[in-house]
């Protein structure tokens, strides 16, 4: 299988390890995120190692692509277990995790783990979705769950939470009153970011559905009224000299994503993910 372009280091030397989740279990309207790893690695052939918005290159970085997670069928929870063991196991050899989905309730297992190792862990979402809901169809573990399910081992005023522009009325109440809740938009984060020291641990979740539809129609659930692939990117960079500890990407559904554009896209954003979390 091919690799992400430049993420040729070995694990050992790695300081960062890519690592595929192909998990699609609950998705709800529009599944086939599990396709995702293998075509962000595919599209990844067609751009350059070297990033001119960060003046960096992936070969002046290590990175190791360890390619995917082998998950089972039909058991969610034992699903999130072994993402959460791999993670468990990666974290304990001192890198740090860019991964990709995937839908997104693959950040909580991710998530657990990461708040294993470092507790004051603050959590930096971007999605079109609150995700908040307490269940979905009857099931609390879902993509539209995952980042109330994190409530629980987070505090929800260290969760914060951009460019959201879908839910239902009780999450943007919830959302409004609980967590660091910005949405419709990813304007200002250095300014709402500005109480979290440069020290701080950052996780950063990216459903990449906060992109408008007509940047990224590869999505699962898409949404009108997004933000353009500039705006997201801009937002990344501004976190440049934090002490961002991980990040992952999620919700590219490539079958639905006839130019190929969004699978170029996320590919795109992982790179600079890479260049961003290897300063
Ligand atoms: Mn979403
Ligand atoms: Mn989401």
């Amino acid at each position: 299988m091919p690799e992400f372009i430049g993420f040729d280091s070995s694990f050992k030397d790695a300081g960062t390890v890519f690592l595929g989740i192909p998990f699609d279990g609950t998705s709800s309207f529009r599944p086939g995120s599990r396709f995702a790893p293998q075509a962000v690695r595919e599209a990844s052939d067609g751009l350059e190692t070297y990033s001119p918005y960060q003046d960096k290159d992936l070969n002046d970085i290590s990175v190791s692509d360890y390619g995917d997670l082998l998950l089972p069928f039909g058991n969610t929870g034992k699903v999130l277990r072994m993402i959460e063991d791999k993670a468990d196991e990666i974290l304990s050899a001192n890198k740090k995790l860019l991964t990709c989905g995937g839908e997104h309730l693959i950040t909580y297992p991710l998530v657990l783990a990461y708040l294993k190792k470092f507790p004051g862990l603050k959590l930096i979402h971007f999605d079109a979705h609150t995700d908040l809901r307490e269940e979905y169809l009857g099931e609390k573990y879902s993509h539209s769950t995952v980042i109330r399910l994190l409530t629980e081992h987070l505090a929800p005023a260290d969760i914060y939470q951009f460019g959201i522009r879908s839910g239902e009325r009780f999450e943007f109440e919830w959302g409004r009153k609980h967590t660091n809740f910005f949405p419709f938009t990813l304007a200002d984060i250095t300014g709402k970011l500005k109480n979290i020291s440069s020290q701080t641990p950052l996780y950063l979740t990216i459903d990449l559905d906060v992109l408008d539809p007509a940047y990224f129609p590869g999505t699962g659930t898409p949404e009108p009224g997004g933000v353009t692939f500039s705006e997201l990117l801009n937002s990344l960079l501004s976190l440049s000299g934090r002490n961002i500890v991980g990040a992952d990407v999620v919700e590219l559904t490539p079958d639905y994503d006839t130019s190929g554009i969004s699978s170029i896209t996320a590919a795109k954003v992982i790179r600079e993910l890479a260049l961003l979390i290897n300063q």
